[in-house]
């Protein structure tokens, strides 16, 4: 008797399941209709102050806006999001499993990672920097790196960058976020934290962290940044459409001013869809 509730209940639980990931992905009608229950599933960082951020009031930062922006074009309203947080080194699989229908999470469109999934984009255009404590003056050029100790994450380009060409003989340190990095930077278990210049000047213009680190200014690389999607997914071509408007009506330059203001972060002007530089 108790067995068959169980069963019973089970099967009610089920069928809601089967509802729940039905509406869940009816992504492509763009009925937009608030209220009729549907949900999109984002990934974005948050940890990242300007790029994706998770407060007490709520989700900021310029992904959360183009997040917002593009999923408004696809028939979601704010409240039909659900945010998920998209570490680096998780972001190829959330993707492949259909955690989320797309991530914008300071995503760099590269050849490795188009093998596993599909980009939308470019829709901005950081290049990879360093942040050390303000009173270090010993790092003046990225060679300078291959004799300290430098966080990066794991599974970022950073790291890879890094290891590749731009400092091998470097104490390469990898964390699984950005924040840890920073804690260590802080602590001086580490000498550097290595990411894009984007990130690294929403860290610095804390207000926790004023006056305490500084930026190298170095460009080391482009990272383009592009909306993750899974591989072969008919979501591609309508970001990219919902992006191209996002630059035509304003939108994209009242999300970057908003968001990069803050910090003074000196955002290079909105790339051409496509346009990926190497
Ligand atoms: N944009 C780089 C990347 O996609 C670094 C930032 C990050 O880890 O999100 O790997």
């Amino acid at each position: 008797m108790k067995l068959r509730k169980v069963t019973a209940a089970s099967a009610v639980v089920l069928a809601l399941a089967v509802t729940a990931t039905a509406c869940g992905s009816s992504d492509d009608k763009d009925s937009g209709s608030s209220g009729s229950g549907k949900k999109i599933a984002i990934g974005i960082k948050f940890d990242q102050p300007g790029i994706g951020q998770k407060t007490p009031q709520g989700y900021t930062g310029f992904d959360v806006d183009v997040a917002k922006y593009v999923a408004k074009k696809l028939g979601y309203d704010e409240d039909q999001i659900q945010w998920k947080e998209a570490k680096s080194a998780d972001r190829e699989t959330m993707l492949q499993r259909g955690d989320v229908q797309f991530i914008a999470a300071s995503y760099s469109i590269t050849p490795e990672r188009e093998e596993k999934v599909d980009f939308a984009g470019p829709y901005l255009l950081a290049h990879q920097d360093v942040l050390v404590r303000a009173d270090d003056d010993s790092i003046k050029s990225p060679a300078d790196l291959n004799s300290k100790k430098l966080c990066s994450v794991t599974g970022s380009t950073s790291a890879q960058n890094v290891r590749d060409k731009l400092a091998p003989k470097a104490n390469l340190l990898n964390y699984p976020t950005y924040s840890a990095c920073l804690t260590g930077l802080q602590n001086k278990a580490v000498d550097a934290l290595t990411t894009d210049d984007s990130i690294l000047a929403g860290y610095a213009s804390q207000d926790q962290f004023k006056g305490k680190f500084k930026l190298g200014g170095f460009k080391m690389t482009n990272e383009n940044y592009g909306i993750g999607v899974k591989k072969g997914s008919d979501l591609k071509d309508k970001i990219n459409k919902a992006l191209e408007e996002m630059v035509a009506d304003g939108s994209w330059e009242k999300a970057v001013q908003a968001n990069f203001g803050p910090a003074n972060y000196q955002y290079e002007p909105a790339p051409k869809i496509g346009d990926v530089k190497s």
